[in-house]
Order: structure tokens, then sequence, then C-alpha cells
């Protein structure tokens, strides 16, 4: 999906989901609305008196196995694939109203979300996208997991990924390296599915963490490979979890204009590179890319873009 000239974009008609979530398996209704330019990404809990929790940073809530929001002890829980297929399909401001406290698993993945985009249509706004523009290293490690970030040389510019993960047998070691910048989220990022093993299922089931849990939303794993095959890619895990980290790095607030590098990462190493990021003031600045640099292929043409920035 092109990204219209560095423009803001909302959804062209609102969208609904229903579902129950991964960890809670409470039912839910969510409703994607149609934002203002400037707005982000609000979610809204309509059990609650509509009460508005903001995906930023300052609000992430305890991570497990799920990024959660919290604000004024509200929760928000299992943001990731949402927020993945947002930033994947650049679509900056919406609504999410919700009316319970977890997100819809839907089928494990955030194919859902792109193909209801391309359904409703992605609608320009007079308003630059404004990019967090990585300016200097900042990295998190712990044990034999870390994640990192970086500037772009001067002729790189865009979002890139690169994602290394060792799990036990049956998926060993799997690489992952992803430019968002060639649009093609939605075909090589968002259908892969979240996934877990059959050996732990009992486990996590005694301790409450997968109510929702079905051969329907995720890929369970036997010691020689999936119970609930065929996966949709052969590297469907290490996709996933590419997945997961742009869905985590959304609550920057911002678009990142840098290149991540992730070995053996999950939510809560995500969550602190936010963190830290957000922290470091002088690790990052705020920009807007100019007219000139855009792509004629974002279909705009470059009068009428101009015509638009004036509006700002
Ligand atoms: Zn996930």
């Amino acid at each position: 999906m092109p990204q219209r000239a560095h423009l803001e974009q909302t959804i062209a008609a609102p969208l609904e989901f229903a579902g129950v979530g991964l960890h809670s398996g409470a039912p839910v209704t969510m409703r994607l609305l149609p934002a203002p330019a400037g707005s982000g990404i609000v979610f809204r809990r309509t059990d609650l008196d509509n009460f508005e929790i903001p995906a930023i940073g300052r609000n992430v809530a305890r991570v497990s196995y799920a990024t959660s929001l919290m604000r004024q002890s509200v929760l928000i829980s299992t943001t990731e694939h949402l927020l993945s297929a947002l930033i994947g399909m650049a679509v900056d401001n919406v609504i999410v109203e919700l009316d319970n406290l977890e997100l819809p698993i839907l089928d494990g993945s955030a194919l859902p979300y792109v193909e209801a985009f391309e359904r409703a249509g992605i609608k320009t706004q007079r308003r630059r996208r404004e990019y967090m523009r990585i300016l200097k290293p900042v990295e998190v490690r712990e044990g034999d997991k870390f994640i990192g970030v970086y500037p772009h040389s001067d002729k790189d510019e865009g979002y890139s990924i690169e994602y290394a993960i060792d799990f036990p047998v049956p998926i060993g070691k799997q690489y992952a390296s992803v430019d968002l910048a060639a649009e093609t989220y939605g075909v090589t990022i968002a259908p892969a599915r979240t996934f877990g093993y059959k050996a732990d299922e009992q486990k996590l089931r005694n301790m409450g963490l997968i109510r929702g849990a079905s051969e329907e939303n995720a890929i369970v794993l036997g010691d020689q490979g999936p119970l609930n095959g065929p996966l949709r890619f052969p590297d469907e895990f290490v996709r996933h979890k590419v997945l997961d980290l742009i869905g985590d790095l959304a609550l920057t607030g911002r678009r990142i204009e840098g290149r991540v590098v992730a070995e053996r990462a999950g939510h809560a190493m995500h969550t602190a590179l936010v963190s830290r990021l957000l922290k470091d003031r002088s690790a990052w600045e705020m920009t807007s890319v100019s007219a000139e640099k855009t792509h004629t292929q974002s279909g705009v043409k470059h009068a009428g873009l101009a015509a638009a920035l004036q509006g700002i």
C-alpha cells in the first residue's frame, strides 16, 4: 500500500471485528473509526464510559506474553497485532473502540486487519506524517537477548528490521530482514501467526494465560512440527516476531526512521527499547519528509500534494 507521499492517513470507513482475547478468553467487539489528522491511535473502552488510552509508551503496562496499556488502572491488553497492521499499512490516525479488556486474537495474525483496511479503503489526510528519526544507537541487552535501533547511513531511509530467533525444536534458528518502505507488509509479514508449544499448553492454561487459545488462532507445535499445519511460510515464526516488534515499537507514538536489530527478543525487550528511546531525547529527532523526496508511485501528483500541504 503506497504511503501517499508521507501524508498522514486514516481509514475511509468504520470497521468492526469480533472474537475472543487470546489470554483472557473474553468475548470482545472492536470498532475502528476514522480519526482526524494528528490524533494518533487512541483506544476507547466503551464498557467503561468511553475511557480513552492513547497508544503511547508512557501507558505501557506489565508485559509478559502480550503488550498491554494501562491508564488509571484501566487496562487494554494485547495491542500488538492491530498496532503492527496500522504501522505496516501506514494508517496514522484511528479510534479503537472495544467493549472488553483485550483485543480479539482473530486468526493469530494481522492479516484480517490488513484485509479490512483494503476493504474500507485508506484515506490521505492534509498533514505531513512526522517520523522519529534515529540519530544515535540505543541498545538493550539482557543475557543472550538483544535489541537495538540505529541511524541510517546517509543514502538510506525508511524503517528496516532484522530479527534472529533461536527456539527449541522444531523451530530452531530463523532470521528475517524486512524493509517496511518496500510496502510488502501485507503479504510478507501480516499473515504470520502467533505460535506456542503443545508441551507448554497445560501449564499455560493452568496459569490462566491462554484462555482464548485454540488451533484456529495459533500454530500449535509438537516435536516434529506444527500439529495444525500447514504453515503459511517456512519461516512463519520469525516473521511473526517481526510483526510483534513493529506493533510494540508503534508505542513510541511515531513511525521510526532507522534500522532495528533484534535477537531472541520478545515483548518485554521490545517495550524496554521503547522506554529507553522515549527517555533519551538526544537519540532521535522528529522530522517530516519534504515533498520533493516523495515517490511518484504514491499516485499523488506533486501539484496536488503542494496544494494539500498548504492546508497544514
Ligand atoms: Zn504476536
